[in-house]
């Protein structure tokens, strides 16, 4: 899928997102920082972090997660908005993922890798397709850091 322009928005419409560049891609994290972020994991499109646009900043709250990323959500509904790496160090850093299920089109992204799988409950599981599947070590290999 060729990269777009896609909107998006949170459950109580309090935020609203106009992404550009946005990929047909999407990726699984099971850390467990997704996973109590979520309530299962998290699914998301990376994005560079200059082509979103956001709508309702107001009712944007934002917390630093951990030493090098943050995590926002609506201060209405509760939704989770972005995830999003804040150390310049680190390879993530200029991208913010937006959990696939704020698009106002959520179909037809392709799953592309998942991430910390040696962490996934095993209770659920993604479709078997021929994504790339990380564990925690790997991330931190290719990261640098765990989520
Ligand atoms: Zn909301
Ligand atoms: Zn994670």
């Amino acid at each position: 899928m060729a990269k777009r322009e896609r909107q998006g928005g949170c459950m109580c419409g309090a935020v609203r997102f106009v992404a550009r560049d946005v990929p047909g891609v999407y990726d699984i994290c099971h850390c467990e920082m997704c996973r109590r972020w979520t309530g299962s994991s998290l699914l998301s499109v990376s994005v560079p972090s200059e082509r979103v646009e956001w709508q309702g900043r107001k009712h944007v709250a934002v917390r630093q997660s951990s030493e090098w990323a943050e995590r926002a959500w609506c201060t209405q509904c509760g939704s989770g908005l972005w995830f999003r790496v804040t150390d310049p160090e680190n390879p993530g850093f200029g991208m913010t993922e937006i959990p696939l299920g704020l698009f106002d089109e959520p179909d037809g992204f392709v799953l592309e890798s998942e991430i910390h799988v040696d962490v996934k409950p095993d209770s659920y599981a993604y479709r078997d397709e021929p994504h790339r599947k990380l564990t925690g070590r790997q991330c931190n290999e290719i990261y640098g850091s765990a989520e």
